[in-house]
């Protein structure tokens, strides 16, 4: 991860570049913060600048052998201690740091919830043991294999058990040569303060309004009606923000599965209640669903004819499309896009909305229930 690629929070990016630049870089460092700050992202940043090959324009070049495995997290001497529930067996553990890795680059904002589910544990039984403490922190005594430093990143060293903890304390107290640690703590007055009293502490803010809104408006799929919403609601916490964006495409795309549905049955009394619900979106949202629409319209084709899926697809999605695929086919593919195409060009020229609705459904319907040969 690049500093350019973390959302935001500029001023305290300067202050860890200068760090680097200055040759200060603390043996032990604590980055602590609420909820959904940069506290992660900001970690995965400094230790890929601090290890580049030829920096740039104030940040890691990206492209460089280090850049390139930072980007992967596969680097080896970049090692991380995280929360996982109860000991593992020795053959999990190849899988779990895949999970780790692939939760690294999708979700840098989360917190131990999204972790727990996203690794399918439970919540409440994560905590950092002291085998997974000791395994890393032997690695650190070695001489690095290929980077300037040797870094560990500990995500919520509260979290450690005692042990752990009074493993950590040992090699804070006893430093390897050119090597760093960085704890990424939420609550760091549950750390043991001898620990405490070795790092050298930075808070990292809570994200302003505008920048939350800068980071999310960035994504054209969220409905732009709904932005000042979610950001007055995140306070600063831009995982939270993340999250009610996520709550917004979900219903964008519910809202087209349902119309979908309805057109093709001809049910009536339900297209009647959904032409007040589209009318009540506003027309940037209105426009969404049928740009959303038309995208899933080209998808099913793709996938019937080509057999590609797309990867960036949701599990929801890819489900939606798998079986209504079975309803688009050459002989009306040309007509639903047509159709959506009028309405939202009727739309652009503020006519009726819900009359409108209603007949681009009766259209839909028709074309729907073509049959393929
Ligand atoms: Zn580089």
């Amino acid at each position: 991860m690049l500093f350019k690629e973390v959302a935001g929070v500029n001023d305290v990016k300067d202050k860890l570049r200068f760090a680097i630049d200055g040759n200060h870089v603390a043996h032990a460092q604590l980055f602590f913060g609420p909820e959904g700050s940069a506290k992660l992202g900001l970690a995965l940043a400094y230790i890929t600048y601090l290890n580049c090959l030829q920096p740039i324009d104030n940040d890691a070049c990206g492209t460089c052998s280090s850049c390139h495995k930072m980007s992967k997290w596969i680097h080896p001497d970049v090692h991380f201690i995280f929360p996982t529930a109860g000991a593992k067996k020795e053959s999990d553990k190849p899988q779990l740091l895949k999970e780790w890795r692939k939760f690294l680059l999708e979700m840098p904002y989360s917190n131990l919830s999204d972790w727990a589910a996203f690794c399918a544990a439970e919540n409440k039984g994560m905590s950092i043991g002291v085998e997974e403490s000791r395994a890393v922190m032997k690695l650190m005594h070695l001489k690095a294999f290929e980077a300037k430093y040797k870094s560990v990143i500990i995500w919520y060293p509260e979290l450690m058990n005692s042990s752990a903890s009074n493993a950590l304390l040992k090699i804070l107290e006893e430093p390897a040569p050119k090597t760093i640690f960085i704890l990424i703590s939420q609550n760091p007055d549950q750390l043991l303060l001898t620990i405490k009293s070795r790092v050298q502490a930075l808070f990292i803010r809570p994200y302003e309004d505008d920048e939350v809104y800068d980071f999310i408006s960035q994504d054209l799929s969220i409905v732009n009606s709904r932005l000042p919403q979610i950001v007055r609601l995140a306070e600063g916490n831009l995982n939270l923000a993340l999250a009610l964006a996520q709550e917004v495409e979900d219903d964008k795309q519910k809202i087209f599965r349902d119309w979908m549905l309805f057109s093709y049955k001809n049910d009536f009394i339900n297209l009647s209640k959904y032409s007040d619900t589209f009318n009540s979106l506003g027309k940037e949202s209105q426009k969404n669903v049928i740009n959303y629409g038309l995208s899933i319209i080209r998808m099913c084709l793709l996938v019937k004819y080509s057999e590609q899926v797309n990867e960036s697809l949701k599990e929801g999605e890819k489900d939606f499309i798998s079986k209504f695929s079975a309803f688009v086919h050459l002989k009306n593919i040309d007509i639903i896009i047509e159709k959506l195409n009028e309405f939202q060009n009727v739309l652009a020229r503020n006519a009726n909305t819900k009359i409108a609705f209603f007949h681009c459904s009766v259209q839909l319907g028709k074309a729907l229930r073509l049959p393929k040969e």
